[in-house]
């Protein structure tokens, strides 16, 4: 934990300058703000670990609340006081900023199967019940729908949502903002970057919200084909990172894209 506290550190500096969020503020106490995005969209903005983002979706018949955020005290009943309609909660993937102890204002969470080995680590305190995604299965919010997009890289449970009917997505730390921790390998994140780019040029998605929003820092097609185009050339051989002096989660090595940077181990490189 001490690790990730120091990773969301990082993030911090390596992102300034940060927070210039827009949208009518439909709720706010001490734990989170709720700024509207459109009509039936939300975004959540926790500050324990450097603005931790949580999203509300609406349809017409339930609502969805993709990650939790880190410690938000009655965050069910803060989700009802913006939408009527039910709301069952899914994580982008299991990590304390992501699914931290507000996962128990909840009776059950969806995750990515990939995420179970982490659960242990970072949601042990959970008393619901863990129910599992299915990739590319579509959730139906009723008028609206969410598919869902397995995108392993930065854990192996990662998972992109994606509306095509709104033209933008959600995914997490998938592609790391500014900075991705790759937990597990090249491979894996290459193949993730190639699926979510041929989904965006297939259906005009224009951008994917972060796990870590400020407003203005969405992940892009040509952003994520930048990242596609360094990680194979990592795999290759072509380049090789520098020593990452922060260390953090043992990713002591470091290659530097467009306005990002990838941290990743030896054992990434396969
Ligand atoms: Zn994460």
């Amino acid at each position: 934990m001490k690790k990730f506290i120091s990773g969301c550190l990082l993030i911090v500096l390596f992102s300034m300058p940060a927070f210039t969020q827009e949208g009518k503020i439909v709720f706010s106490n001490d734990d989170v703000v709720f700024r509207q995005i459109d009509q039936h969209t939300w975004v959540g903005t926790g500050h324990e670990m450097w603005n931790e983002s949580l999203y509300l979706i609406e349809g017409t018949d339930r609502s969805i609340l993709i990650d939790a955020g880190t410690n938000i005290k009655d965050l069910d009943k803060i989700v009802s006081s913006i939408t009527p309609k039910p709301v069952t909660l899914i994580a982008t993937h299991v990590h304390p900023d992501h699914t931290g102890s507000s996962v128990n204002s909840f009776p059950e969470i969806h995750i990515n199967p990939g995420d179970t080995e982490l659960i242990p680590e970072f949601m042990d305190n959970y008393k619901g019940v863990v129910k599992y995604l299915k990739d590319r299965e579509i959730i139906d919010l009723g008028n609206r729908q969410l598919e869902v997009v397995f995108t392993p890289g930065h854990t192996k449970g990662s998972t992109t949502f994606m509306d095509k009917n709104a033209g933008y997505g959600f995914s997490g730390d998938s592609f790391g903002t500014a900075l991705l921790l790759l937990t597990t390998d090249f491979s894996s994140f290459i193949a993730s970057c190639e699926r979510v780019c041929s989904l965006m040029e297939g259906n005009h998605i224009r951008y994917l919200y972060t796990g870590h929003h400020d407003g203005n820092n969405m992940e892009t097609l040509n952003k994520i084909k930048d990242m596609l185009a360094l990680s194979k050339n990592v795999l290759s051989g072509k380049i090789k990172g520098g020593f990452n002096p922060d260390n953090m989660f043992g990713l002591h090595l470091a290659v530097e894209g467009n306005g990002y940077r990838i941290i990743y181990n030896e054992s990434a490189v396969k």
